[in-house]
């Protein structure tokens, strides 16, 4: 396991000689220095967990469930010292780490521990095919053995170690390599879990940058990945070529598209939360608005009397600001970079538009109007807290502009039909659609939440977000049978004949068109 050295100094987040130094962004101080592991320890740390996975398999669901309910409990107990250590390498503030992070780790724990015995249950299989029948047929799961789950900065416990609930749930052993921005909220987690009775090695951080992560692809038997589209890329092409299965979770462009007969008040307090909580580094962050032109001045009023009200700077306590600092310090300049290639291009900005004031990294909550296609702050991930919205004739046009994106991982419609809306939904290209609401159908576990187009491939929830961890086995047990079957060797001519005849009275018949 990594161990955590404290060290505050004063310096930008990267690489130190002997390990890895982690920054508050909200105040630019060192706070600890983690390990940067190596190919050969990442493969060592994998063998342990091969180890250790067979025992943990062995002790079924009921053995494996108390544990993920103490780490339950235990989660909620330490809240606060999961909090700081949240906000401590992120620069969130403590009510995006309480709400995002503490509220989905609690829920993530009680939910897979629960439905892990159901969603893996053996599943017994009809089927239609005559050389089959009376025979048992099932389907069941197997736990892949060693899972690799690689995390972005956004969310260091939601999005990292919330993929490895189930994974272990499964009756794996996981190996988790957080980003090297954060590090800290995945050794809290290993530690919870130890608390909790875990055995040893079952979960392990490695942390280390992209080399670690790339060596963990070549050790491992599942690769879940949370990140940008661009090393998603990467870490598929590894893992095709080592054949091992993978998921990708990756960027996201979200479309928001506000209908004339849309609650506007509810939209644009929507507007406003859904684009700039958590500081807008959310993947599934509103990040573009498309308004019917009869509301669009009304909406646009609002939003910018919303996002004026917005308090930024360092979070020092629940409740102090609504907006932390930017997390990664190269995100600043991409936020910078598509404000001023829009307003180069002929937008407006209405509140915001700049870096504000260190000695953290922090950019002003922004509104922006009068944006095209043409800008990137319409087509490519912004990852911060701007807010781009755009005039539209009507409900085709919306729909038209949000699909021309290359991402597809979640978007919205806001109108009173909700049946106007829900059938819009259906016509948007997005692995997830809410009406009249956005973000919070990710807390639905039951709900699976994956990308379409370059936003991903699986996904995590529901029953295909732990079955993914799995070999699934089919099986097939005859216990009646004759000595040779029909189909068994010699051919014949009578034989060939009575089985063209009998997949004639099978399949031959009835009506086609
Ligand atoms: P990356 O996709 O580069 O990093 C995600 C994780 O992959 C990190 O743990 C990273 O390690 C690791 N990694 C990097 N290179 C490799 C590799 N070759 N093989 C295996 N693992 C690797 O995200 P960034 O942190 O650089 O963020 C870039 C962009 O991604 C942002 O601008 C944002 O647009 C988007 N993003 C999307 C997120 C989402 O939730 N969908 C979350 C975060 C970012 P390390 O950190 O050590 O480099």
């Amino acid at each position: 396991m990594a161990t955590v050295e404290h060290q505050p100094t004063q310096a930008t987040n990267g690489s130190a000689q002997g390990g890895i130094q982690v920054e508050n962004p909200a105040t630019g101080e060192f706070i600890a220095t983690v390990p940067n592991s190596t190919p050969d320890e990442v493969a060592a740390i994998v063998a342990r967990a091969r180890a250790a996975q067979p025992a943990w398999q062995a002790r079924g669901y009921e053995g494996r469930a108390p544990i993920f309910l103490r780490a339950q409990k235990w989660l909620l107990d330490n809240s606060e010292r999961v909090i700081e250590t949240i906000v401590s390498e992120t620069g969130k503030t403590h009510d995006d780490a309480q709400l995002a992070e503490i509220g989905y780790g609690a829920g993530a724990l009680g939910f897979w521990a629960k439905t892990a015995p159901k969603y893996l249950a053996d599943e017994r299989v009809r089927a239609s095919s005559l050389l089959v029948k009376g025979k048992k047929l099932l389907i069941r799961y197997e736990p892949v053995g060693v899972v690799g789950v690689i995390g972005p900065w956004n969310f260091p416990l939601t999005n990292s170690f919330g993929d490895c609930i189930p994974a272990l749930a499964a009756g794996n052993a996981v190996v988790l390599k957080p980003s090297e921005i954060t590090p800290l909220t995945s050794l809290l987690m290993a530690e919870m879990l130890t608390e909790c009775g875990l055995p040893h090695d079952v979960f392990q951080v490695a942390t280390g940058d992209g080399q670690t992560g790339a060596a963990l692809i070549d050790a491992v038997d599942f690769v879940q990945f949370t990140g940008s589209t661009r090393t998603g890329r990467k870490v598929a092409e590894r893992a095709a070529h080592n054949l091992v299965p993978f998921g990708l979770e990756l960027g996201g462009k979200d479309p928001m598209i506000v209908l004339a007969d849309a609650d506007i008040e509810r939209a644009a307090n929507a507007a406003t939360f859904y684009s700039m909580n958590n500081g807008g580094q959310v993947c599934i962050s509103i990040e573009r608005v498309y308004v019917e032109e009869p509301i669009y001045d009304e909406f646009v009023a609002k939003v910018t009397d919303k996002v004026r009200a917005i308090r930024q700077g360092n979070p020092t306590g629940p409740g102090a600001v609504e907006i932390g600092a930017v997390t990664f310090a190269p995100q600043l300049d991409i936020i910078d970079s598509h404000v001023k290639d829009a307003v180069a291009k002929g937008a407006k900005v209405l509140v915001g538009g700049k870096q504000a004031a260190g000695p953290g990294r922090f950019y002003e909550p922004t509104v922006l109007v009068d944006v095209d296609h043409s800008m990137e702050c319409m087509r490519e991930e912004t990852f911060g807290p701007t807010l781009p919205i755009m005039k539209v004739r009507n409900a085709e046009e919306a729909l038209r502009l949000a699909n021309d994106s290359p991402h597809g991982l979640a978007a919205s419609v806001w109108t009173k039909d909700a049946a106007r809306g829900e059938a819009l939904a259906r016509r948007i290209e997005a692995g997830a659609v809410c009406v009249n609401d956005a973000q919070v159908n990710y807390t639905a576990l039951e709900l699976p939440m994956g990308g379409w187009k370059t936003s991903g491939i699986g996904a995590r929830h529901g029953a295909g977000g732990i079955r993914k961890y799995c070999a699934q086995q089919s099986i097939l047990v005859t216990r009646l049978a004759p000595k040779r079957d029909i189909h068994m060797f010699p051919y014949s001519a009578k034989t060939h004949r009575r089985l063209g005849r009998l997949f004639k009275v099978l399949y031959g018949r009835g009506k086609r068109d």
